[in-house]
């Protein structure tokens, strides 16, 4: 096992990554982990680039996030937030904490002098040091936006808004008909996005949102065909357990898109490698074992294992589950 990647959104795909380092570092510590992150949830805030998934990422790996929020950094305070906020600029109810500020300061800085996204994050990552090969999905900006089914504030039904502006202001909780990716479809993969599917060992969906993390980036021009064709096993992490959504919203993303919150209804929307879909393998959660039958009868190889990411050797146990199932032929 040489060559691992690894398709991540923020929280989900960090924790499972923080596990399979430690699994790798025990059973191939000469393996190396490549993580192609979602962008799908970057804006611009306060005349800054923001990166959620990314930096959730960055310092989650890097030994630096705020491990209660998951997401943010440690120890900080919210003063230029509520400076920003007594100005009536920028979104009162999106925080920025003023460390995590300094990482968007100097993302934007260099942006603005012309490097891209992924160069910008091979830079951030100099001093965080995640022990992963990490990649944005795409250098160019593609930004998921939800079309609203009512109306809600300032907004009408029919009107688009920033994803994360439905997911943190309105906690999901006001029904929206779709998603949009705005720039997909004139993006390209960052270089070596599609490489590290194709040579890759094993290719991972941890349990990230199926909807807007991994959705996202499967629909990165030639993402899915690299997937397709790769000689690589593609093992799934099930992000739903026992029916729910085991935190954040993820069961609403699910019911926008038709998709019962469900392990094997999510096993079945990705689909068999065989049957043209992503999937060679898929962990559900032990209390999910029904799911085996069904998902043998689909062309999906699985296994039944605690799925809960609540402290590393949890997670770590995980990891070392999907390395079985990949070494199941
Ligand atoms: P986000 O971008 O920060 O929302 O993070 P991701 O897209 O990477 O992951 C979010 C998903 O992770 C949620 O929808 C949950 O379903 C899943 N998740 C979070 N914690 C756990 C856990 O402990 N176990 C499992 N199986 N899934 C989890
Ligand atoms: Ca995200």
């Amino acid at each position: 096992m040489k060559n691992v990647t690894v398709l991540a959104g923020g929280i989900g795909g960090a924790r499972f990554t923080r596990g399979l380092l430690a699994q790798l570092a025990v059973v191939a510590p000469e393996a190396s982990v490549t993580v192609i992150v979602n962008t799908g949830d970057d804006m611009w805030l306060d005349g800054l680039r923001i990166c959620p998934d990314l930096d959730t990422v960055m310092y989650t790996l890097g030994g630096g996030i705020n491990e209660e929020q998951g997401w943010g950094r440690p120890d900080e305070s919210r003063r230029v937030s509520a400076e920003i906020a007594a100005y009536g600029r920028g979104w009162s109810w999106f925080t920025l904490g003023d460390l995590d500020l300094a990482t968007h300061i100097v993302r934007t800085d260099l942006l603005r002098a012309g490097s891209t996204l992924s160069e910008v994050t091979e830079f951030l990552c100099r001093r965080w040091q995640p022990g992963v090969r990490l990649l944005p999905m795409s250098d160019q900006p593609v930004e998921t936006h939800v079309c609203l089914a009512e109306n809600i504030d300032e907004h009408a039904a029919g009107d688009y808004i920033h994803f994360e502006e439905w997911w943190v202001r309105y906690r999901a909780r006001v029904a929206v008909s779709g998603f949009q990716q705005r720039g997909l479809s004139d993006a390209v993969a960052a270089p070596g996005v599609l490489e590290a599917i194709s040579a890759a060992d094993l290719v991972v969906l941890p349990p990230s949102n199926p909807v807007v993390s991994i959705g996202t980036i499967l629909a990165v021009p030639g993402v899915r065909d690299a997937l397709r064709s790769t000689a690589a096993r593609v093992v799934g992490v099930s992000p739903i357990i026992g029916g729910a959504a085991v935190r954040g919203m993820a069961d609403a993303c699910l019911a926008t898109i038709d998709v019962e919150t469900s392990a094997l209804a999510v096993a079945l929307h990705y689909g068999a490698r065989s049957e043209g879909g992503v999937l060679d393998s898929w962990l559900v959660d032990e209390t999910d074992a029904a799911a085996l039958p069904p998902l043998a009868a689909a062309g999906i190889r699985s296994a039944a294992v605690p799925l809960w990411m609540t402290d590393l050797p949890a997670t770590t146990a995980m990891a070392a589950a999907v390395l079985r199932l990949a070494a199941d032929r």
